[in-house]
């Protein structure tokens, strides 16, 4: 198992995780780009949005409210925040495991980077 999300999910990896369920987990970015990041991955490998299908469906929308519900929780939900996904070269990605960036505690710009 090389995927280093895949690793953080199983606890092979230590992340500081903030949620987690049966099927997702979520744990704070190593390199922060706002006072607060958050990835919700899936447990499930899935490469990203592109790699994904209506089969994943409920687990797409399970990662949006979880990031809905750990915004509340932590008490950024009604200043604001940004959840977005990377997907391949052009989208920035990193690591080849879908998951969302939970961004907030700053004010996001727009067009991003
Ligand atoms: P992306 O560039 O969209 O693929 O995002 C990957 C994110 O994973 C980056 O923001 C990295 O800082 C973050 N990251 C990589 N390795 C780790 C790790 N071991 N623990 C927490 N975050 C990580």
């Amino acid at each position: 198992m090389s995927c280093i999300f895949c690793q953080i999910a199983t606890g092979k990896i230590d992340s500081e995780i903030v949620y987690q369920d049966e099927q997702v987990v979520a744990f704070r970015d190593l390199n922060p780009q706002a006072p607060v990041h958050i990835l919700i991955i899936p447990r499930e490998h899935i490469t990203n949005l592109d790699g994904a299908s209506a089969a994943n469906a409920a687990l797409l929308g399970h990662c949006a409210l979880v990031a809905a519900e750990i915004a509340r929780a932590e008490g950024f939900a009604e200043g604001g925040y940004r959840l977005v996904t990377n997907v391949g070269p052009d989208g920035g990605q990193s690591v080849d495991h879908l998951h969302f960036h939970l961004l907030a505690g700053r004010r996001m710009h727009w067009p991003p980077g």
